[in-house]
C-alpha cells in the first residue's frame, strides 16, 4: 500500500460557468468524449494536451480539462466550455509537468454539471486522474458495491466509478490494478489515467470506442483519434487493441492484454459521423469511407435531379461521392454558421416567429427553380432536417429529395452516444415514405447496412450497428441504466 499525502491535488480556480442550458441547433446524435494522454518530460506537456484537445473538440463541447504531474502532486484544471474558453496562457503555464492527460466532454452519463467535468481526480490508496470515453452498462451495480465499501463520490458520472475502483485498489503497480479492475467493467470504455509517475490507457474488450497510440519522437502518447496526433507532430503508431492496456513511462511503452472477448464491436457510427474526416479508424480514413457511402447511396437510390447539396459539414464527403457517382453537379446551397455550436442566449419569441436561422442559411440563387438532392449523414429526431427542407422550398427549390448516407436510426445507444429515446426518433415505427412525408420531402432514402459496410470495406461481424438494427453486441445491454441513473440513485438515497 502506498501512503499518499491528503493534500496532493491542486484544483486551480476558474471562472464560474454561466447558468442555463446551451442552445444547440444540432439535431443529430451527440458526440461522446475525447481523451488524450502523453508522457514526454522534454516537452511542454500541457501545451501538447491543449492542442490535442483542440483537435478533438468535435467529440465534446460541454467541458474540457487537463491534468499534469511532474512526478509529484497531480494538478487538474477543468471547467464547462470549449477548450479555448477554459484555458489561456497563464493557466497552461501553471500546468507544469512531465506528463499530461486531457479530456473534452459531452455528457452521456450524468448531467453536464461542473463536478462531472474531467479529468476526474481521486486520492484514496493512490492518487489518480482519469479521462474516459464511453459508458458503463453496469454502473449502478458497481456504484452500489463501492458505496457499500464506504467509498464516497463527488460526481454522478460513471467515469468516477472507474477512477474509484483504481484509486482504492491496493496493488502496488497501477498496471496490476488496471488488470484486475477492467474485467469487472461492462460497456464501452476507452480510458486514460495518470498516476504520479505513469500514463496508462486501456480499452474495453469489444473495442467499442476508438483509442490510438502515437509516437512523439522518442516518447509516446494516446488519443481518441489520430487527428490529435497530427496537430502536435506525433505519428499514429497503431490502434490500441480491444482489451489492451498500454503503460507510458520513462522506460517507453509496455503493453498487456487485460480482458478478452469473442465479440469485437467497434462503433460503425465513428466511420459515418463521429470521427473527424481526417482521422484514420481501423486503417481507413473517415473522409474516404464517407465519400464511398455517398457513391453507394447513389447506386442504391438514384434520383432524377438537377443539383446535389450537402448538409455541411458532416454531409459533405458523402455528397461529393453522390455527385461524382451520379454526374449531378454539386454546389453549396446551404451556408453554415460555423460558430453556432454553443450559445447560452435563447432566441426569444420574436426571433423564433421569424424562423431564426441559427445554423443554416439557404441560397435562393443556387437552389431556386431546381430539383435538389440533399445529402446528410444521419437523421435522429428530424427537427433540423424538417427545417432545412422548409428553407429550401422557401428559397425556391422545385423538389427536395433526401439521401442519408447511413441506415435509419431506430434504437438508442447505450455505449456512450447520446441519442433520443426511440419514440422521439423520426424513423421510429415509420416507413421511409412516412418519414419523407413527416419531413416534408419529395423522397427519402437511407444507405443499406450492406452498402455501409461495403463502403467502409470492413466486415459487419467486428462492429456495433445497434442503433440501426437493435442488435446490441454486449449482453445485458438492454437493462442498461439511463444517462441520469446515478443522479436518480443519489436522489433515492438522499
Ligand atoms: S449503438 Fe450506434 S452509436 Fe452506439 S456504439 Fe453502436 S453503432 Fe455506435
Amino acid at each position: 500500500m502506498k501512503a499518499v499525502s491528503p493534500r496532493t491535488s491542486v484544483q486551480l480556480p476558474v471562472a464560474a460557468p454561466s447558468d442555463g442550458m446551451p442552445l444547440d441547433a444540432r439535431d443529430g446524435p451527440r458526440d461522446e468524449c475525447g481523451v488524450f494522454g502523453v508522457f514526454a518530460p522534454e516537452s511542454e506537456v500541457a501545451r501538447l494536451a491543449y492542442f490535442a484537445l483542440y483537435a478533438l473538440q468535435h467529440r465534446g463541447q460541454e467541458s474540457a480539462g487537463i491534468a499534469t504531474s511532474e512526478g509529484g502532486p497531480i494538478i487538474t484544471l477543468r471547467d464547462l466550455g470549449l477548450v479555448s474558453q477554459v484555458f489561456d496562457e497563464s493557466k497552461l503555464r501553471a500546468l507544469d509537468g512531465t506528463m499530461a492527460l486531457g479530456h473534452v466532454r459531452y455528457s452521456t452519463t450524468g448531467s453536464s454539471a461542473w463536478e462531472n467535468a474531467q479529468p476526474i481526480y481521486r486520492s484514496d490508496v493512490r492518487e489518480i486522474a482519469l479521462a474516459h470515453n464511453g459508458n458503463l452498462i453496469n454502473a449502478v451495480e458497481l456504484h452500489s458495491e463501492l458505496r457499500a465499501r464506504g467509498v464516497g463520490f463527488r460526481s454522478t458520472s460513471d467515469s468516477e466509478i472507474i477512477a474509484a475502483m483504481l484509486s482504492t485498489h491496493d496493488a502496488d503497480r497501477i498496471e496490476d490494478a488496471v488488470a484486475e479492475v477492467v474485467p469487472r467493467l461492462e460497456g464501452a470504455f476507452s480510458t486514460v489515467i495518470m498516476t504520479r509517475d505513469r500514463v496508462v490507457a486501456f480499452r474495453d474488450p469489444a473495442g467499442l470506442r476508438p483509442l490510438a497510440l502515437g509516437r512523439l519522437g522518442e516518447r509516446w502518447c494516446v488519443a481518441s483519434e489520430s487527428c490529435a496526433f497530427d496537430i502536435i507532430g506525433a505519428k499514429l503508431e497503431r490502434e490500441i487493441e480491444p482489451g489492451e492496456m498500454v503503460s507510458l513511462g520513462p522506460d517507453g511503452v509496455e503493453s498487456r492484454i487485460v480482458a478478452e472477448s469473442d465479440r469485437r464491436a467497434f462503433c460503425v457510427f465513428e466511420h459515418i459521423y463521429f470521427a473527424r474526416p481526417d482521422s484514420k479508424l481501423e486503417g481507413k480514413l473517415a473522409q474516404v469511407s464517407r465519400r464511398r457511402m455517398g457513391e453507394k447511396l447513389w447506386e442504391e437510390s438514384p434520383v432524377d435531379a438537377d443539383l446535389v447539396i450537402a448538409v455541411p459539414d458532416s454531409g459533405t464527403p458523402a455528397a461529393n461521392g453522390f455527385s461524382q457517382a451520379s454526374g449531378i453537379a454539386k454546389d453549396d446551397g446551404l451556408i453554415k454558421n460555423r460558430y453556432v455550436a454553443r450559445t447560452f442566449i435563447q432566441p426569444g419569441q420574436e426571433l423564433r416567429r421569424h424562423g431564426l436561422r441559427m445554423k443554416f442559411n439557404p441560397l435562393p440563387e443556387i437552389v431556386g427553380g431546381r430539383r435538389v438532392v440533399v445529402v446528410d449523414d444521419s437523421i435522429v429526431r428530424g427537427n433540423t432536417t424538417r427545417q432545412i427542407v422548409g428553407m429550401l422550398y422557401g428559397a425556391g427549390a422545385l423538389e427536395v429529395h433526401l439521401r442519408i448516407s447511413a441506415p435509419a436510426i431506430r434504437h438508442p445507444c447505450h455505449y456512450g452516444i447520446d441519442m433520443s429515446t426511440p419514440q422521439e426518433m423520426v424513423a421510429h415505427e415509420r416507413t421511409d415514405a412516412q418519414v419523407a412525408a413527416e419531413l416534408g420531402a419529395d423522397s427519402l432514402a437511407y444507405l443499406s447496412l450492406d452498402g455501409l459496410y461495403e463502403a467502409i470495406g470492413l466486415p459487419r461481424e467486428t462492429h456495433c450497428d445497434a442503433c440501426f438494427t437493435g442488435e446490441y453486441p454486449l449482453e445485458r445491454t438492454e437493462t442498461a441504466n439511463g444517462k441520469f441513473a446515478l443522479e436518480e440513485l443519489a436522489v433515492v438515497r438522499a
